[in-house]
């Protein structure tokens, strides 16, 4: 899918200007692929986000920081993960929620907001209902935040953006 935000990329504050459509990769190493490391129900979520159903959170691969301490460092610095399309994101959203979880929880999601505002997009529109929480590391545009708000306020006035 054709997504111009990536042609000069400054989703966020490093505004590397790279061409991610053409396969260049920036601080992120993120190219135009959408890649994640897990997709699961997660207990130990914060107790109003896990409840008693848990949260249906989506690990995205890759970090707009290179933080030396991350916990979840094999997978933020270290790119492990799979490569999937935007459609086979939307499929993982409708499948948590099929299994019953509180909400959608999008980690690490800020490198690939557009397509996620596209699986959000798909998988609106085929019942998704729950709320999503975008769970970043707040290293974040304002611009590319309110790009988000504006599409959900849009389309999605049903769900809870949690920033
Ligand atoms: S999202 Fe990645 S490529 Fe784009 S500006 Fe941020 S670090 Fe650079």
């Amino acid at each position: 899918m054709f997504i111009k935000q990536y042609i000069n990329c400054e989703i966020c504050p490093h505004k590397c200007k790279v061409n991610r459509l053409e396969g260049k990769i920036g601080r992120c190493k993120c190219n135009d692929k959408i890649k994640i490391a897990l997709a699961s129900i997660h207990m130990y979520e914060e107790p109003c986000i896990s409840g008693k159903n848990g949260s249906g959170t989506v690990f995205f691969s890759n970090c707009n920081m290179n933080c030396k301490f991350c916990q979840n460092y094999e997978i933020s610095q270290e790119s492990k993960g799979y490569e999937i399309e935007i459609e086979d994101l939307a499929k993982i959203f409708l499948d948590l929620q099929n299994k019953g979880v509180n909400n959608i929880n999008l980690v690490t999601p800020t490198t690939y907001v557009y397509q996620i505002i596209e699986a959000i997009r798909i998988a609106k529109g085929e019942g998704l209902e729950i709320p999503i929480i975008y769970n970043s590391n707040a290293y974040e545009r304002v611009e590319t935040l309110k790009d988000l708000k504006r599409v959900y306020r849009c389309l999605f006035t049903r769900f809870k953006v949690l920033f």
